[in-house]
């Protein structure tokens, strides 16, 4: 039997997402604080290994790991050289370069030569100035740049930005972004010659999860009538699906897929339309 091991986050902001994905496809998967750091999770298929984020790539790369979940910033920074499968839906944040508020910094192109840049990812900086054509000085921190340019040992930052609160609370000013990233699904590449059909059978679960996430199944009893006006603002896969009431010819039962954010404005307009029984549900998978 071929097993596929899976590289997800031991720790940090990943970690739940990460876990939690995993068993919407059926894995088992303890929580990471268990502190077993390889398990196996479904029926002697799966394995999955509990890393630092950091050394994913590398482990997915050497094959270690057939697999992996880490941030798209982590694979970026690293370069180790893995296939992207999938993006998922969680970990979104943007790699920003950040001056002091009272700085006369306001854009990139306003940065000196010479200006120091602190930041946990020295590669993607110095490859962000080059391109742009300028010269920094990059100051390498494990942790907590936005400190720097306070207490004098940075004039910039490059740090992960989520909702932009922590650089306004140490008087930060974004300039510009260097990288969007989000939480990415990784196979290395000995790994997809060996295993490719199982491999591509998971992300194709994945695939599915991430996809139904954001998806409700809708259903509604709505005046025949007013059929033609619903369907007009009811995307759907490929259209609504229309079913006939027993006994009734001026009520149809309409089921529709619909954007998680489409939903409540949908409701108002059914309600509009005379639309009774409405329902909204979650949809476990959704393979497109
Ligand atoms: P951490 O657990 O803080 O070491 O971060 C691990 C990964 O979570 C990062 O490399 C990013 O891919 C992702 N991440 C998502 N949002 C944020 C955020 N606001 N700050 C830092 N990392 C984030």
């Amino acid at each position: 039997m071929v097993v596929i091991r899976t590289a997800i986050p031991n720790k940090g902001r990943l970690a739940d997402d990460a876990a939690a994905l995993l068993r919407a496809i059926g894995l088992r998967v303890p929580s990471a604080s268990d502190r077993k750091l390889l398990v196996n999770s479904g029926k002697g298929r799966y394995e999955v290994l509990f890393a630092s984020p950091w050394d994913i790539p590398r482990y997915v790369a050497g094959g270690a790991a057939d697999v992996g979940i880490t941030g798209l910033d982590i694979v970026e920074e690293t370069g180790n050289h893995v296939k992207r499968l999938l993006p998922l839906n969680f970990g979104a944040c943007r790699l920003t370069l950040a001056a002091p508020e009272d700085s006369p910094l306001r854009a990139v192109d306003d940065v000196p030569d010479g200006a120091s840049v602190a930041t946990s990812f020295p590669n993607l900086v110095r490859s962000y100035f080059r391109r742009r054509g300028k010269e920094v000085r990059v100051v390498e921190v494990r942790g907590a740049a936005e400190v720097t340019p306070n207490v004098g040992a940075a004039d910039l930052i490059a740090d992960l930005v989520e909702t932009g609160s922590t650089l306004r609370m140490n008087h930060l000013r974004a300039i510009d972004v260097v990288l969007e990233s989000r939480a990415v699904l990784i196979a290395g590449a000995d790994a997809l010659g060996s295993k490719g059909q199982e491999i591509r059978e998971f992300a194709s679960a994945i695939g599915s999860v991430v996809e139904a996430e954001s998806r409700r199944y809708l259903m509604a009893n709505v005046p025949t009538a007013k059929l033609e006006e619903v369907r007009a603002f009811l995307p759907g896969i490929s259209g609504p699906t229309i079913m006939n009431l027993i006994g009734r010819d001026d009520m149809v039962a309409m089921h529709v897929v619909v954007t998680e954010d489409a939903v409540n404005g949908i409701i108002s307009l059914l309600k509009e339309a005379g639309a009774t029984g409405i329902l909204v549900m979650p949809i476990e998978r959704m393979v497109v």
